[in-house]
């Protein structure tokens, strides 16, 4: 049974990165409207994620470590229509797996719980006064994995996909304030006043947030809004585009060539703008069950939306240079 928790595990928590993930995706999922991350070790030695969310229910912790227990979906109809970041029940479950977990939540006006797990066991709980919300704290990971651990890059790659997570997070819910910190050194900080604009300065900098344009479009399936940058202020990457749908951050390559092809020969080659697009489409529309990170999703209307996202680049552009 625990060799199962781990082989699963592998699929969902690849890296620290992994971890930071799915904590913080829950964090979001449980309204928090604060979140806080730390991490020693680039993640390895601990990681910490504290929210000011909805907290867990005393009688449903040891349910929420469990494998395939999720409180986000009822019945298979429900897998049709997700509106939450997880949905699998896996995440606690594969974490806990292949590391020592300890987690304190309380729920509003509830005697907060404080319990253990390590290796797909509990190893134990206790009351512990708390503020509504929850904190995750994820020890020597990969403890009992060490195969894992020749998978991982150097500290600092492991570090830059951590703060990439936090980043895109952020981007997706600028009403939510994230701060981000290596051994208490901050990295990341950001208002959650709801303002893009505002939450691009904390993430890129404020020097690029002032370059950038805001660009929309609906039809009757989709709505979009988001901040480009000019062709002048690009990147040599892809890696300053973010597609958020419905609040998660989504890789797809249709997507991005149709901001590109918004933009056409504006860009010379090789240079990439910086561009955060936030998607809303009804979640009938998605398929966010196709891969484990969950990263990729299925979607109808993929052409549809392709047009809608090229007209309202290239539109935007022609708003500013005439
Ligand atoms: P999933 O997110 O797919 O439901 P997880 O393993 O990530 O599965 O979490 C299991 C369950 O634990 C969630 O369905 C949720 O009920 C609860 N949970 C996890 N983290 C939090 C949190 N930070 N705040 C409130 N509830 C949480
Ligand atoms: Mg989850």
């Amino acid at each position: 049974e625990n060799l199962t928790n781990q082989i699963a595990a592998g699929e969902v928590i690849e890296r620290p990165a992994s971890v930071v993930k799915e904590l913080v995706e829950n964090s979001l999922d449980a309204g928090a409207t604060r979140i806080r991350v730390d991490f020693i070790d680039a993640g390895l030695k601990q990681i910490v994620v504290q929210d000011n969310g909805t907290g867990i229910a005393r009688d449903q912790v040891d349910l929420a470590f469990t494998r395939h227990a999720t409180s986000k979906i009822n019945n298979e109809h429900d897998l049709f229509k997700v509106s939450t970041l997880g949905f699998r029940g896996e995440a606690l479950a594969s974490i806990s797996a292949v590391s020592h977990v300890e987690i304190v939540t309380a729920t509003e006006n509830a005697i907060g719980i404080k319990a253990e797990f390590s290796g797909g066991s509990k190893k134990g709980q206790e009351d512990a006064a708390s503020q509504k919300g929850t904190k995750i704290t994820v020890r020597d990971l990969f403890f009992n994995t060490p195969a894992r651990l020749k998978y991982l890059r150097s500290p600092r790659t492991e570090i830059m996909k951590i703060v990439d997570i936090i980043n895109r997070l952020s981007l997706g819910y600028p009403q939510v304030s994230f701060t981000l910190s290596n051994t208490g050194k901050v990295l990341l900080r950001t208002t959650g006043n709801g303002n893009l604009k505002q939450t691009i300065a904390n993430v890129y900098g404020r020097h690029i947030a002032e370059k950038m344009e805001s660009f929309e479009a609906k039809d009757s399936d989709f709505k979009i809004t988001g901040l480009m940058s000019k062709p002048e202020l690009t990147r040599s990457t892809r890696n300053f585009i973010s597609i958020l749908l419905n609040g998660r951050y989504i890789k797809n390559f249709q997507l991005n060539n149709a901001i590109m092809d918004g933009y056409g020969s504006k860009l010379t080659a090789r240079h990439y703008p910086i561009v955060v697009i936030a998607i809303h489409v009804d979640p009938l529309l998605v398929d966010v069950n196709v891969h484990p990170t969950k990263q990729e999703v299925r979607l109808s209307k993929e052409k549809e939306l392709s047009r809608l996202i090229t007209g309202a680049i290239s539109d935007a552009l022609l708003d500013k240079t005439e």
